[in-house]
């Protein structure tokens, strides 16, 4: 038997080579819409929202460059995420977790200066009780009509009720969440903002955020005095008053194979497309395992230049077909790259073409990601 030779060294093959999708995060882009989220809102403090690795496209690069330009407080889902973004930029900014955490993990909360939202009287009961609460003021949260999280009316009365309880939680800042704020019309902004007006009224003198994205854009009485803006950050679209932010991102895929196929010839899994005359056709290295939605098999494109291509049959885990039919012959070939997000189709027309939104197309990004950041702070 021979001995195995050494493998040839790897000849410094590039990143977006080995990965297939690349994803570029316009950094500077993110920092322009986090100053048009402040001039809409010039009274408030405008934080961040960067839970699901800022929705996908990464919370440590997105908060490290807005905390560079006095960016901050960040707002993340969990507890996990907190730990991690506290690591990546160190002691100063104020990182608050929405989803709040277990009463086991205040003490690690102490330790490393992260603010759980109280969502339930439990949980300010349990804060109260606990000797985190003589170094950092609590953060409550109230429902106001959206039945997910913080304390319902009847809550906010026991909370009163009980005795010591309000002055125990040293209260920093009451907040609620919109459930309809991108229907600006819709009666439920309204009764939500009336609903959070009573609580303030509850508890007096204490700071107060309502809005998201599109709770920004719904006007200055929504304001307060802190908005928590994610989707608006990132270029997604964020209810029809949105204006002055630009896109982020673009996501590009390679060509990874180029074919000619016969009429009558099947397409992908389940033949679900059969040829209807000769075609030539791309396959493009990105498949629903990226995120790129399975559904788009009948109504999504990906652009060569200026040129769209259909996509042809469905979208495999990792790969799916395009018509290039209409490219000259020698147009495209293998290696090239395919733009998937980007001037010519954002992140939510790719979501409309599959019938979600743009949250969860960003959301659904995967690992094979290759991230490219420019206007990278390198603080
Ligand atoms: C996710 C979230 C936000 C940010 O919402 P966008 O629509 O992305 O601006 C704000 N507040 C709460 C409570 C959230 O869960």
């Amino acid at each position: 038997m021979s001995a195995l030779t050494a493998p040839p060294p790897i000849q410094n093959a590039p990143a977006e080579r080995i990965a297939g999708p690349v994803l570029h995060v316009d950094l500077d882009a993110i920092v322009q819409n986090h100053r048009a989220l402040r001039r809409a809102a010039p009274t408030a403090t405008v934080a961040a929202v960067v839970k699901a690795d800022s929705y996908g496209i990464g919370a440590e690069p997105v908060a490290r460059r807005l905390l560079a330009e006095g960016g901050g407080p960040f707002f993340v889902a969990t507890f996990g995420e907190a730990v991690a973004l506290r690591r990546a930029l160190g002691a100063a900014p104020e990182i608050l977790i929405l989803n709040g955490v277990l009463a086991e993990d205040f003490a690690a909360c102490q330790a490393l200066a992260l603010t759980p939202v109280l969502n339930s009287l439990a949980q300010a009961k349990a804060w109260a009780a606990s000797g985190v609460r003589e170094r950092r003021k609590a953060v409550l949260q109230v429902d106001t009509g959206m039945s997910r999280l913080g304390l319902s009316e009847a809550e906010q009365a026991q909370l009163l009720a009980t005795p010591g309880l309000l002055a125990q939680l040293d209260l920093g800042l009451i907040m609620s969440h919109l459930a309809v704020a991108d229907e600006p019309d819709h009666p439920g902004n309204a009764a939500q903002w009336q609903a959070f007006q009573s609580a303030r009224e509850r508890f007096p003198g204490v700071p107060a955020s309502l809005a998201n994205s599109a709770g920004l854009f719904l006007g200055s009485d929504f304001h307060f005095d802190l908005c928590r803006p994610g989707a608006a950050l990132y270029g997604i679209e964020a209810g029809p008053r949105m204006s002055g932010i630009r896109p982020v991102l673009r996501l590009t895929a390679p060509v990874i194979q180029i074919r000619t196929i016969e009429r009558d010839t099947a397409v992908g899994y389940g033949y679900s497309f059969r040829a209807s005359r000769m075609m030539r056709l791309a396959t493009v290295g990105v498949g629903y395992a990226d995120g790129w939605p399975r559904r788009l098999a009948e109504s999504g494109g990906a652009y060569f230049g200026d040129r769209r291509l259909p996509i042809i049959g469905r979208v495999s885990m990792d790969s799916f077909s395009v018509d290039i039919s209409a490219l000259p012959g020698d147009a495209l070939k293998e290696g090239d790259r395919l733009e998937l997000i980007g001037p010519h189709q954002s992140a939510d027309d790719v979501a409309r073409a599959a019938g979600t939104i743009g949250y969860e197309i960003l959301t659904s990004f995967g690992e094979r990601h290759h991230k490219i950041y420019s206007g990278q702070s390198l603080s």
